[in-house]
């Protein structure tokens, strides 16, 4: 069935690829944006389908639209972009939740948040299941997404209980692939572009802290089967890729991986940076008969073909 669809920050890295796999299934997609970290370049090759739309619009204030169902992904995913205007960030999650989840009420749709591996902070339990309530520092460099995104989670709940608004959350673990922006400042974006450019590969602290990368491809396989589950299924579930590296082991397979002659250099490690992170998926293998297929080695050789072409 045909369903109208609308993506916040659809214009970004994740929302452009779930924009696309959403027409590919014949769906009527709007895509709303502030264009603050993503851009129309990312979506502009989908404006020749007649059931695609974009509209410039801020979460932060009300908007209405008439439609079955809301990914809601607006937020600045990258550690510098969402600490450039920390009230901002903290505005966007929160007042972006509050009014997604009013449209969705009013309208009766079902709504998707796209929360964060970060509700973990910097996690005592390894790896990190659902029923794992974090470790944030509330004041930290990091928290205005950190707490902004745990914020929106218990709005999402409570609309949910309070109100009977069907909801979805899914915890996203470090996503990766093609369409981040060469500028985005996260790690695997960083990395590629100073190997293709020959510069210094920049590791802050001394790379021995872990993450788990997931490739775009296998996460938006994952929103999709969230957000078509029974209605009973609203998660908090963790959405990410097991297999755990720590980051000298990424700079290495990246240099690796692009003949590069680049050197590693080691700089300071920003504050409240997570020493470990990996997704338990268990409940995502059990509820949605989803797990990632796309291995570290191959999801970067198809990134590293992407920043190629475009730097
Ligand atoms: P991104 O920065 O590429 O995309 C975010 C999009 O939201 C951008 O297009 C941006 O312009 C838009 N946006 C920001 N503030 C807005 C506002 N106030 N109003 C309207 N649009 C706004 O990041 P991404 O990696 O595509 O992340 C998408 C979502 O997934 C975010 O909510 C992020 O927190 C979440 N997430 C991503 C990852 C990841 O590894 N990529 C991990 C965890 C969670
Ligand atoms: N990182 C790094 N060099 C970079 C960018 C990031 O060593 O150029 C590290 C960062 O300190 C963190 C990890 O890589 O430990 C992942 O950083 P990213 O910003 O991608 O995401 P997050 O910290 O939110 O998981």
């Amino acid at each position: 069935m045909k369903k109208k669809i609308l993506v916040t920050g659809g214009a970004g890295f994740l929302g452009s690829h779930l924009c696309e796999r959403l027409l590919n299934e014949g769906h009527d997609v709007v895509c709303l944006d502030n264009y603050f970290t993503g851009q129309k370049q990312n979506v502009v090759h989908l404006l020749k389908n007649p059931y695609f739309e974009i509209i410039r619009h801020d979460v932060t204030t009300p908007f209405f639209i008439e439609v079955d169902e809301i990914f809601n992904l607006a937020c600045p995913a990258s550690p510098i972009h969402y600490q450039y205007n920390p009230i901002k960030t903290m505005k966007t999650s929160v007042m972006g939740a509050i009014n997604m989840l009013g449209l969705a009420k009013r309208i009766k749709a079902k709504v998707l948040q796209a929360s964060t591996s970060e509700v973990y902070g910097d996690p005592k339990i390894h790896p990190q299941t659902e029923s794992y309530w974090g470790n944030v520092n509330p004041i930290g460099e990091r928290a205005c997404y950190d707490e902004g995104k745990r914020a929106a989670e218990t709005l999402f709940v409570n609309y949910h209980k309070q109100n009977n608004v069907r909801i979805k959350i899914i915890r996203i673990f470090n996503t990766y692939g093609p369409r981040m922006h060469p500028n985005d400042g996260r790690v695997v974006s960083n990395f590629i572009v100073q190997a293709l450019k020959g510069e210094n590969i920049s590791i802050y602290g001394d790379g021995n802290q872990t993450r788990s990368f997931c490739y775009v491809d296998d996460l938006i396989d994952g929103m999709i089967r969230m957000m078509n589950s029974r209605d009973s299924f609203t998660g908090p579930v963790n959405i990410g890729n097991p297999g755990e590296f720590t980051i000298r082991e990424l700079a290495e397979k990246v240099i690796q991986l692009t003949n590069s002659s680049s050197k590693i250099i080691y700089q300071p490690l920003p504050s409240d940076d997570p020493m470990q992170r990996k997704p338990d998926i268990t409940l995502a293998q059990k509820e949605l008969g989803w797990e990632p297929k796309i291995h570290l080695e191959e999801g970067l050789i198809k990134t590293i073909e992407f920043f190629k072409s475009v730097i």
